[in-house]
Order: structure tokens, then C-alpha cells, then sequence
């Protein structure tokens, strides 16, 4: 916040609730007390937006640690340290920013073996956990097969169907409002006047067919800036989101369904979460784009084939 935010800032605001949901998410709150009434040792956060998923799970850990009278306060000391995640019974582990590694996992382990530190519950969030790989999917696994009393996990994903089933399978879901496409956060990707972007798509599909097509799109000069680059990952992630629970909205989400089994699905997610990574990191958008099409390309030969 500005200083002259903060210097017109009304009083009264300053006890601000840091766990605060949009008003799109009026329902998870009630749903998060309830399940952290009674924690179950691994609970799922899909649904939402990225940020909505992580400020879930921090409501949901200051519920369990808050010792306000109507916990989580969301203004003590406690929560607070919460908010900024530097609280001692908080692991808060970020998969959208590097995939989580196994060597982190191990260590994971190692402290999900104590008791908590303090009167509540350790609450091990992994945000992005649709990155994990399948070791360290499958190491998560053996530190949760030996729950030690005071330690709870918390997966972040947009949808369940991103995550290895053997993690899903003994997890509670909590599923907050799907993001509707409408909103001005999706909106304020705009396509650029003049490019089409069900024509990038058709595109797309081409080149993963029959490999030509692609390179001539992208290699005109100046064509591809960020703003188109984006808005097109958009595209394509809502289509792989479609795809992903078979209920295929446009004639590329359909295509990918009859192209990809679930493993090439969750492998497209994957390039598509380092596209986009590459993207921010200011490497050049033509450069992704073409990475992204070669990596799909690749993915799909090797479904063909199998
Ligand atoms: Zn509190």
C-alpha cells in the first residue's frame, strides 16, 4: 500500500481481516471452520483463482492456530505471522514459482515427525502442487502414510484431476467457486486487435499433427508480444481445464481430449506453467510460444505412439 493509501485509510479498517475471501467465496469460510474443526490429515484446495487457493489455506491454518475466542481473528499476533508466512508451525511450500523438489519432501519428513512447536497444529501448505513430479509425489505420500498427531497437509491445484490420483485418493476436497471467465482478473488479459485467438489454436493443433505451420506464424516480425503470448497460455489453460474433466467446451479442449490421455493432460499443464514462468522472466514470447508448441508436439507423438 502507498503511504498516501495508507495515510486515508479509514481507522476503523486497521483491524483488517488478513484471511478475508471474495465475496465469491462467501461459502468457504463457513466450510473451511467446519473442516478445521475437525482437520483431516490431508485436505485438497482446487477451485478459485491461485490466490484464492493460498489465502484459503492460510484462513485454514490460523483456524487451527488462532486462539482468539472467534479464531481465526485474523488480527493477533498469531495470524498475523500467518499472513506473512513466517509463523513456526506454518511450512508453506510454493510450487508455482519452482517445482517442489524431492530433496525438500525428504526434509519435510523430517519435521512433520515432531510435534508442532506451538499449542496448535503444523500445517504443510503446497501451493502449485500440481508441479510436483511423481518422486516427489510418491515421497509426499510415505511422510503422510505416517501421520505423527499435530501435523496436517494442504494441497493447492486448480482442479483435484491435476493431482497424482494416489495423492487424491486419501485427501478431502474442498472446492472453492470456479473463476468465472468473465471476471475482470480473466478479462484484463485482452487479446491484441487483429489476431484471432481460436486461429492461434487451430494453428496449434495443426503443428501437433502434422509438424509444419507453426514457425511461419510466429517467425512474423513482431507479431507475438507479451500481451498476445499471454492472453493465448490463458486460452489454452481453460481449454486444458475443460479437458482435463472431459467436459470439452471448444474445438480445442476436444481436440486435446482425443489426443492426450491423463498423463500427456497433466504433462501439458506442466509446460504450460513454465511457459509461463519463462514469460514472466522476460525471455521473448516468440521464443516461448515456440517452445510451447515443440514441447506439445513432442507430448503427442509419444501418446500416439503408446
Ligand atoms: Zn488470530
Amino acid at each position: 500500500m502507498s503511504n498516501v493509501a495508507a495515510a486515508v485509510q479509514p481507522r476503523s479498517n486497521f483491524l483488517m481481516d488478513h484471511f478475508a475471501l471474495s465475496s465469491r467465496q462467501h461459502l468457504a469460510k463457513a466450510k473451511i471452520e467446519r473442516i478445521a474443526a475437525k482437520p483431516p490429515q490431508v485436505l485438497i484446495i482446487e477451485g478459485g483463482v491461485s490466490v484464492e487457493r493460498e489465502k484459503a489455506a492460510l484462513r485454514y491454518t490460523a483456524a487451527l492456530n488462532c486462539l482468539a475466542d472467534d479464531a481465526p481473528c485474523g488480527h493477533c499476533e498469531i495470524c498475523n505471522q500467518i499472513a506473512e508466512k513466517v509463523f513456526m508451525d506454518l511450512i508453506f511450500l510454493d510450487g508455482r514459482t519452482a517445482s517442489i523438489k524431492v530433496d525438500e519432501i525428504r526434509e519435510l519428513r523430517l519435521k512433520v515427525g515432531e510435534p508442532p512447536r506451538g499449542s496448535g497444529m503444523r500445517v504443510v501448505v503446497m501451493a502449485g502442487a500440481q508441479g510436483l513430479t511423481e518422486e516427489a509425489a510418491n515421497a509426499l505420500l510415505k511422510s503422510m502414510e505416517e501421520p505423527r498427531p499435530g501435523n496436517v497437509f494442504v494441497l493447492l491445484a486448480p482442479q483435484r484431476e491435476r493431482l497424482f490420483s494416489t495423492l487424491v485418493s486419501r485427501s478431502w476436497v474442498l472446492t472453492l467457486a470456479w473463476p468465472d471467465r468473465k471476471e475482470p482478473a480473466y478479462a484484463a488479459h485482452q487479446t491484441p486487435e487483429g489476431e484471432n485467438l481460436d486461429e492461434w489454436k487451430d494453428a496449434l493443433a495443426g503443428f501437433i499433427q502434422s509438424a509444419r505451420g507453426w514457425f511461419a506464424r510466429t517467425g512474423v516480425k513482431k507479431r507475438v508480444d507479451k500481451t498476445l503470448a499471454q492472453a493465448f497460455l490463458l486460452a489454452l489453460e481453460r481449454d486444458l481445464a475443460d479437458a482435463l474433466v472431459a467436459t470439452p467446451d471448444s474445438a480445442f479442449s476436444s481436440f486435446l481430449l482425443s489426443r492426450y490421455d491423463v498423463r500427456g493432460l497433466r504433462q501439458f499443464d506442466l509446460v504450460l506453467s513454465h511457459a509461463q514462468e519463462a514469460l514472466n522472466a522476460g525471455v521473448s514470447p516468440t521464443l516461448v510460444l515456440d517452445w510451447t508448441a515443440t514441447r506439445m508436439f513432442a507430448l503427442g507423438r509419444r501418446g500416439f505412439t503408446a
